[in-house]
């Protein structure tokens, strides 16, 4: 299995009200990699019901509700963890950094390391056969809070995975693509791809079906935390602050705050 293997299998575990652990099929072996295991319990359900056995974790942030199944994991399967390098996440066997190449070889799986700080200092995302893994940096019409960073660091981040081919499959964190794309609509009212998506978004949540992965060119159209250099995003910013602003990370961060009041 080559890194370019088209499609990799990968499937949502709910956790909590509205977490998504992924669960990676390997191409090679009868094992599954989870991503941000949260909560043990839905892991070890899916594994029990499927048959198959954990070979590898792969954590993006060190946030409880993305770590914190990782010991009762670890009890069943004695598997590599593998993360970011944080002294909160405590049960890390493997660091990895920007530029750094995750290779599960025996496992067919081999990721690109990102570093993309913002939402939390130290927070990485896996790309590799086509998908991202970036859990609390970028949602589908949206991105994560910003507890750890400034401006510019998460708006460079979000420049980082706007680069990727525009085919990569996007897994975030959360199913939280239904209230993002409402405050995308009201940033950017007549972007026809975002009202498109919307019908298509809640005709999902309605049959309570994720939305996610969503694609990198999807994003690219709808949402507005990747679109900070557009004249009509830019434009909303600077109505909604009251001043000129400059610049992808000024328009960025008057976006972010924006969010953070809206309801
Ligand atoms: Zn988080």
């Amino acid at each position: 299995m080559s890194i370019h293997a088209p499609h990799l299998d990968v499937r949502p575990v709910r956790a909590f009200s509205d977490n998504y652990i992924w669960l990676i099929d390997s191409p090679r072996a009868e094992a599954l990699v989870a991503v941000d295991p949260g909560d043990a319990a839905p892991v070890i359900a899916e594994l029990r019901l499927r048959g198959g056995s954990l070979a590898a974790i792969l954590l993006t942030h060190h946030h409880p509700d993305h770590i914190g199944g990782v010991p009762e994991l670890l009890r069943h399967w004695a598997v590599p963890v593998i993360g970011p390098e944080d002294a909160r996440i405590a049960q890390r066997t493997r660091t990895v950094r920007g530029g750094d190449r995750c290779e599960l070889s025996e496992l067919g799986l081999s990721f690109e390391i990102l570093q993309v700080p913002g939402h939390t200092v130290s927070h990485i995302a896996f790309w590799g056969h086509g998908a991202l893994f970036c859990g609390d940096t970028l949602f589908s019409a949206g991105c994560g809070r910003m507890f750890e960073g400034t401006p510019i660091e998460m708006s460079a981040s979000l420049t980082k995975l706007r680069n990727l081919p525009p085919d990569t499959r996007v897994f975030c964190g959360h199913e939280y693509t239904a209230a993002n794309l409402r405050f995308a609509l009201t940033v950017d009212p007549y972007n026809g791809a975002a009202l498109e998506y919307l019908t298509q978004v809640d005709r999902l949540r309605a049959a309570d079906r994720p939305t996610l992965p969503s694609t990198l060119g999807l994003e690219i159209r709808v949402n507005p935390f990747l679109r900070c250099d557009d004249p009509t995003v830019v434009w909303a910013a600077e109505v909604h602050a009251g001043r000129p602003l400059k610049g992808v990370a000024e328009v960025f961060g008057v976006l972010r705050a924006w969010k953070d009041q809206f309801r």
